[in-house]
């Protein structure tokens, strides 16, 4: 299912693996990333996937949902970023949208290389289909999983442009390209991951 969008990751210059599960990913990414610093954004596709626990064990990863906020910051600095998508186009943009900045500021500077890591869930036709998705079903899900006080986190049907002081979604990042000097791979996961 991923040919299309694929070609468009490549045509644009991201690197791109395909896997059938979760688990193979898993293996590819414990494989590739050895004796580095490694930093997470916010996920929870890494999590549904253990890989903090994997690569824990042969690197020396910096995750703030497992060591507290301050490690926002260090996790800016390290040799590899990893995180996930709200959303992707069939025509390869990756949209990702943010509260705090650390996660889209970590796939934008500041590494050698940044994994994506996307399930097809997060896949949708055209740019505008993947801007919905990321405004009204990705930000929804983590309004709720974060507590938020939001009409979307009471309700969880869509999102509302809502001006609640709570408001989980502060800023909008498109990747059109892989940034200047940093190698970006996506890696494309025939599963269900994350929202
Ligand atoms: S803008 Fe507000 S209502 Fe919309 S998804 Fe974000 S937090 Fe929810």
């Amino acid at each position: 299912m991923f040919d299309k969008v694929s070609e468009a990751l490549k045509s644009r210059g991201f690197a791109v693996s395909r896997f059938g599960t979760a688990a193979e990913a898993a293996e590819y990414l414990n494989r590739s990333i050895d004796n580095k610093t490694v930093g997470f954004g916010g996920s929870v596709t890494l999590q549904e996937m253990g890989l903090y626990e994997t690569l824990g064990s042969h690197n020396q990863v910096v995750w703030h949902w497992q060591g507290g906020p301050e490690l926002r910051r260090e996790a800016m600095t390290t040799q590899v970023y990893l995180t996930s998508v709200n959303g992707l186009a069939e025509t390869g943009e990756l949209i990702n949208i943010d509260g705090s900045g650390n996660r889209v500021a970590g796939s934008l500077f500041g590494h050698e290389k940044v994994y994506l890591v996307v399930g097809r869930n997060k896949i949708a036709p055209t740019y505008e289909e993947a801007l919905w998705r990321a405004r009204n079903i990705a930000a929804p899900k983590n309004a709720q999983r974060l507590g938020a006080k939001t009409p979307c986190a009471a309700k969880g049907d869509r999102c509302y442009d809502c001006a609640s002081p709570g408001r989980i979604c502060r800023t909008l990042v498109v990747l059109w390209e892989p940034m200047t000097g940093m190698e970006t791979e996506v890696v494309l996961v025939d599963e269900e991951l994350g929202y």
